[in-house]
């Protein structure tokens, strides 16, 4: 049985604002209408509006019947999810934070990323729609978003509980460089189907470990090592720039060569959790089978990443009239992945898409 549903309400990376990062999923096994965590809010009912009179019935299925409008749909999501508070990942969070009705919604995020939205819904920019206070609390306006903050801290094997049965591991990332030139965070999420332990891994916007100050991927990538492929199958990571594109011209952004590169260091980290399962768990424990072991990871980790899905996201557009180069993006990442044989599937996401996962 998939773990989660999803419908990709928008996945590029600007200027086109009617397709900025928003994505909303549920528990596979529940329905729409019993809660939907809205993963990023870039894009959001003006644009699932044109993608339902595309696509009606893109949210139906045995267990939910439609067809939905975009309100209904609005009106079922209990929490937005926000990797960071930049405005392709926030607008329609902002924008529509005065009239969505239904339950109560939280939105949950580092704090570094309530901080930012706090900027935002400071009276001038936009009214304040959002506060920190407890539901219990008798001052507090109902009808106002409600920051929590997502826990950094954890140990491993702690999760933080947004939905029922759902569950996140929140792990920072850089993104670039602030004005005081300090890094600016982003974020990537583990989330977990707390009953069926099965999980993906969603990245928000990420510079290459390679021209970072502090690598920070690195330590995603062994947390996920432990969980490929049985429990963390698909991952969701940007490439928003063009292969070629200078390093000093990626503003906090993968490019496909940096894309490949952190694909591999996964790769390895799989690979070397492999080697020391091989080592702990082999019956014969010959030194035979520990040097064809060493001898694999030398070899650069063929095959490590078999079973697992990459959808690629935040592409740029250009709004010359050209093609979109998302298409070209997503080819030159499997020309360069091809030839090293990890065994992963990249797939291109795309707005309107429904994933099962
Ligand atoms: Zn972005
Ligand atoms: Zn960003």
């Amino acid at each position: 049985m998939p773990a989660f549903d999803m419908v990709v309400v928008g996945c590029g990376g600007g200027p086109d604002e009617t397709n900025l990062s928003a994505y909303l999923f549920k528990p596979y096994d529940s329905c729409w209408e019993d809660g939907i965590i809205a993963l990023e809010a870039g894009s959001g009912q003006g644009t699932l509006r044109h993608i339902l009179q595309e696509t009606p019935a893109l949210f139906n299925s045995d267990r939910d019947q439609g067809p939905y409008s975009v309100a209904k749909i609005y009106s079922y999501v209990r929490c937005f999810l926000i990797t960071h508070a930049h405005l392709d990942h926030v607008n329609s969070l902002v924008i529509s934070a005065g009239s969505l009705s239904g339950p109560r919604k939280q939105v949950y995020a580092t704090r570094q990323t309530l901080l930012g939205l706090e900027g935002i819904f400071n009276g001038r920019l936009w009214p304040n729609l959002a506060s920190w206070k407890d539901d219990d609390d008798d001052d507090d306006d109902e009808n106002k978003l409600l920051y929590k903050d997502l826990p950094l801290d954890l140990p491993s094997e702690a999760y933080h509980t947004i939905f029922p049965s759902v569950s996140v591991r929140t792990f920072l990332l850089n993104h670039g460089l602030d004005e005081s030139k300090a890094v600016y965070q982003s974020s990537a999420f583990f989330i977990r189907h707390d009953t069926f332990k099965k999980e993906f891994l969603f990245f928000g916007d990420v510079e290459p470990d390679s021209i970072a100050k502090k690598a920070q991927n690195k330590q995603v990538w062994k947390e996920a090592a432990l969980k490929i492929p049985e429990v963390l199958s698909t991952i969701f990571i940007e490439c928003s720039w063009e292969k070629g594109r200078p390093t000093d011209l990626l503003f906090g952004h993968l490019s496909p060569e940096h894309l490949v590169d952190e694909l591999e260091s996964l790769a390895k980290e799989v690979e070397a959790v492999n080697s020391r399962k091989a080592y702990t768990s082999g019956s014969d424990g010959s030194p035979q089978r520990k040097k064809q072991k060493r001898n694999t990871v030398d070899t650069g980790a063929r095959g490590a990443l078999n079973g697992v899905r990459v959808y690629i996201i935040h592409c740029k557009d250009v709004m010359d009239g050209t093609q979109n180069p998302r298409a070209r993006i997503v080819d030159e990442v499997k020309k360069l992945i091809e030839p090293k044989g990890l065994g992963l599937q990249i797939f291109a996401a795309e707005q309107g898409m429904r994933i099962i996962l």
